[in-house]
């Protein structure tokens, strides 16, 4: 970077509207805490899963759809912003699904997962996961109550998906770096991956997989504690 180099930070109270987003902010995370509590009355599990659009999340779960349902009960709802080509994926293997369309928006937010749970019978229900509209910036800021937050990025992302977006990463207690089968046409280093991942959230497990192989699934499992 030269000394020609302009850069414009935008700093806190810069941003338009910022006391509108707080207070969003603040009710999402009120909300996402009151889901918490409802899972946790009914025992339920909850995972959500973020990153890119073509990150392979809705692989990955189909994968872990497929080597759970026999064990657990599971139900997935699936964010997207006008299509439900992934919760027909995934209702294909059987499980309850429902899908959210956000309209507008680039992320689910606590209240989308609290009318979705009113139709889920939680009672009957071990895990639920959920995949997040495909972006990395926004679902950071926006807690559903989960228990776990898995982000999953792909080689095929190119080598700086990671550092690009350190919040998301800080916020995930698992990293999947997704297509690793690619990392060698893709000329990306996977360990650099993983080592970006462990720099800027050294708590997060990062497991490599291949979701349309399935390899590193069972790890993914293992790392999910289930
Ligand atoms: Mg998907
Ligand atoms: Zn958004």
């Amino acid at each position: 970077m030269g000394e020609d180099m302009d850069v414009i930070k935008v700093e806190e109270g810069e941003m338009l509207e910022i006391e509108i987003e707080e207070d969003l902010l603040k009710a999402n995370e009120q909300l996402a805490n009151a889901n918490r509590k409802i899972f946790d009355k009914h025992g339920v599990k909850v995972i959500d899963v973020m990153g890119s659009i073509g990150s392979g999340k809705t692989s990955i779960l189909e994968k872990l759809v497929g080597k759970l349902k026999e064990k657990y009960r599971i139900a997935v709802i699936a964010g997207d912003v006008t299509t439900t080509i992934d919760a027909d994926r995934i209702k294909r293997h059987g499980v309850r699904t429902i899908q959210i369309n956000t309209g507008n928006e680039c992320h689910l937010d606590a209240l989308m997962i609290r009318r979705a749970i009113k139709r889920l019978n939680l009672d009957e229900l071990d895990i639920v996961f959920i995949e997040n509209v495909g972006n990395l910036i926004c679902p950071a800021d926006f807690p559903l109550g989960s228990h776990r937050r898995i982000v999953v990025v792909s080689v095929t992302e190119g080598p700086y998906m990671i550092r690009k977006h350190p919040m998301i990463i800080k916020g995930a207690d698992i990293v999947v770096i997704n297509k690793i089968d690619l990392a060698e046409a893709m000329e990306v280093d996977v360990n650099q991956l993983i080592k970006d991942a462990k720099e800027i959230n050294p708590k997060a497990e990062v497991v490599c997989t291949n979701a349309k192989s399935g390899e590193g699934i069972d790890n993914l499992i293992k790392a999910l504690q289930l």
